[in-house]
């Protein structure tokens, strides 16, 4: 945080470079913080209308950490884990296009409880799929990768629905490694399996 009065130096090159390049741009000047540089943008009646900054404080670590986990966790588990509102998350996302799959969507009709438990319980018990499992939890340092929670209890989530995307049940880019608790809550209820 930099609170300090802002020098005549800065405020020229703010008023100068904030209409086109914005925040991010002004931070690649002048090292403030993106709220402070807003703030003063406001205050000056500056404004810059490039669709870049709607949401202009998204910094690099927060860009990377959307683009790995968005699509497996969503735009809820994100807004919380980077504490930013839905709509700069979902914006982010857009522009980055990434895109969710709502785990069990169309499952929760009954549909999980018949053919495809059965279906899973076949695969689950075989040696792939085992195989599969440990393969996630391998590259994932058996540990959930949302709470970094170790060891028992681990979960392989698929990132994408085991019943919807049947070709990526055994593919270890679309398993995830969670524990008990941050699984149920991607859910959206108790999870024993994925
Ligand atoms: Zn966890
Ligand atoms: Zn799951």
């Amino acid at each position: 945080m930099n609170n300090t009065k802002w020098t005549k130096h800065e405020l020229g090159l703010l008023s100068v470079w904030y209409p086109t390049k914005g925040v991010r741009g002004i931070q690649g000047l002048i090292k403030r913080t993106s709220g402070a540089i807003r703030c003063k943008a406001n205050r000056l009646r500056l404004s810059c209308d490039k669709p870049l900054n709607q949401y202009p404080n998204w910094n690099t670590d927060e860009v990377e950490f959307l683009q790995k986990w968005y699509k497996a966790f969503g735009p809820d588990w994100c807004v919380k884990k980077l504490s930013r509102s839905k709509p700069s998350v979902l914006h982010k996302a857009q522009v980055l296009n990434l895109k969710y799959d709502r785990p069990y969507d169309g499952e929760s009709n009954g549909n999980w409880q018949g053919g495809i438990t059965t279906e899973y319980q076949k695969v689950r018990n075989s040696e792939e799929y085992n195989q599969w499992r440990l393969q996630v939890f391998n590259r994932d340092g058996f540990k959930c990768v949302s709470c970094g929670k170790p060891g028992k209890g681990i979960h392989a989530h698929h990132i994408k629905s085991f019943s919807k995307y049947a070709k990526l049940r055994l593919d270890v880019d679309n398993g995830i490694t969670l524990c008990k608790k941050c699984h149920s809550e991607l859910h959206d209820m108790p999870v024993l399996l994925c």
